[in-house]
């Protein structure tokens, strides 16, 4: 046998069904996004590394032990993004920034060397947003109403939003002094790493995970005890917008996340339960130097990345995948060549026109019974059976298969039913809706458009026959 090959450690294939759990919430984070007023944006998965480094910060975590690095043939060092917002940056600088503000979103796959566990992995999806050219604070408060809105639509209730600001370039220095000043009293009981950070970042110690740290950390001095009047007023204004819209929050002065670029508004959604240790869905913040700081001009923006694998395991808990697979309309079984031959372009043409249709298309013998057994697998709703019979007699045979109710229709009763006009038939019917799997085999076929639609399609192609 030849050698067998293993996905990349803390790599992941999304198998089906759990993609489409990934489709759908993509899917409907584009349909919100539509409604709030932001366009999609595609970006490259490699960067140069310098970009990285400049705009994340050289002592953080992700640039100093995480990034996956590259070099190219004439050695120039490149990146997989770890993170989208400063390409997303990159970007709007080079080819948005003379059209004025823009809000943008992305979906894609991010890549970061962490130690693999459970909401963790070396590429993970992030599906974010960036709102460039906005001071806020009516913004940062649209992208959390637009967050909030989102996990009520996937019926996602246990989340906390935390909620800080970290200052500007004017008030942030004298917290970071008050802020050094306390760790420097408790230096000696530091992690070694939160000893090293002490000097050079010292707002990454409140995000140390380390439990003597956590211990120290809960203390030391917060900063919005330091915010200046704008800084201040902007974080009143924006608990007040978040307030009026009924979006419940907690004010946590520990937050700083991890990232060098956070000015003002920073935020996290984290799950109560379900996953552990990496319990934060969405980051975000506002990065009001960045853009300059890129080679931009001067300009305020804020913007978030929710992770998509740490949303899906929440989802799963509630979902049951196998849910997630919904069966095709209609299942064509046939028996013998004639009946596959029709049942083949009777295929193609429900296709054509928006069934989704299967058939069993590499086995032309295969028996019938084998081949309801497959419908049932797959979950089919309804079969339609193409025997000699139906050919001759110029039949239309239904079985619904969750009921196992079959019915005839002659060419005459065909005829008369396709004849009526799809929304004078729903007119007709007193229960709204879909209802495949009523146990009245007629009210049944009235109401569902797919097998409507049969009945048109079968009709022209029986008629063709006889030609
Ligand atoms: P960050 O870019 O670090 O602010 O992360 C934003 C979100 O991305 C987090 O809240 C997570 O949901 C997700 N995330 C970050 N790192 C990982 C990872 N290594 N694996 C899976 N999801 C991640």
């Amino acid at each position: 046998m030849s050698k067998k090959y293993q996905v990349v450690k803390g790599f992941r294939d999304i198998l089906p069904p759990e993609s489409k759990l990934f489709w759908l919430c993509e899917k409907l984070a584009r349909e919100i996004f539509a409604r709030f007023g932001y366009q999609e944006i595609l970006l490259p998965t490699l960067e140069s590394y310098e970009l990285f480094a400049r705009s994340i910060g050289t002592d953080t975590d992700i640039v100093e032990k995480e990034m996956f690095i590259v070099q190219d043939k004439k050695g120039q060092n490149l990146a997989l993004r770890p993170e989208a917002t400063a390409g997303v940056v990159r970007a709007y600088i080079d080819g948005l920034s003379n059209q004025g503000p823009a809000k943008l979103f992305y979906f894609g796959p991010m890549f970061r060397y962490e130690r693999p566990q459970k909401g963790r992995y070396r590429q993970f999806w992030q599906i974010g947003a960036e709102a460039i050219g906005y001071p806020g604070p009516g913004t940062d408060a649209e992208l959390i109403i637009l967050l909030d809105e989102y996990f009520k639509d996937l019926s996602l209730k246990e989340l906390d939003l935390r909620l800080n600001s970290l200052g500007c370039k004017q008030c942030r220095p004298a917290y970071r002094e008050s802020l050094v000043s306390y760790l420097k009293a408790n230096q000696a009981s530091l992690c070694e790493d939160c000893q090293r950070r002490l000097n050079l970042n010292p707002l990454r110690v409140l995000d140390c995970k380390n439990e003597t740290c956590k211990a120290i950390t809960k203390n030391a001095p917060s900063p919005s005890e330091f915010l200046c009047p704008e800084c201040s007023s902007h974080f009143d204004r924006l608990r007040n917008l978040l307030s009026s819209q009924k979006v419940s929050f907690q004010v946590d002065a520990q937050l700083v996340r991890g990232l060098d670029y956070y000015t003002r508004t920073v935020f996290e959604f984290q799950a109560r339960t379900g996953l552990g240790s990496q319990n934060a869905v969405v980051g975000g913040g506002r990065y009001d130097d960045l853009v300059e700081e890129l080679g931009g001009s001067p300009t305020p923006a804020i913007g978030f990345a929710l992770g998509v694998e740490r949303l899906t395991l929440l989802l799963q808990e509630k979902i049951h995948e196998q849910d997630l697979i919904s069966g095709p309309d209609l299942f064509l079984i046939f028996a013998g060549e004639k009946a596959y031959q029709f049942a083949f372009k009777l295929l193609f043409r429900l296709r054509a026109i928006g069934i989704y249709a299967e058939m069993i298309l590499d086995e032309p013998s295969r028996s019938l019974r084998s081949q309801f057994k497959v419908a049932d697998k797959v979950k089919a709703k309804a079969g339609v059976i193409i025997g000699e019979d139906e050919l001759q007699n110029q039949m239309l045979n239904l079985k619904v298969l969750e009921t196992g109710k079959e019915m005839k229709l002659d060419m005459e009763s065909l005829k008369k039913m396709s004849g009526i006009d799809w929304e004078e038939m729903k007119s007709h019917l007193s229960t709204p809706g879909f209802a495949f799997a009523s146990p009245e085999y007629e009210q049944t076929l009235a109401q569902n458009q797919a097998l409507f639609k049969l009945l048109k399609i079968y009709l022209i192609q029986m008629e063709e026959q006889e030609e």
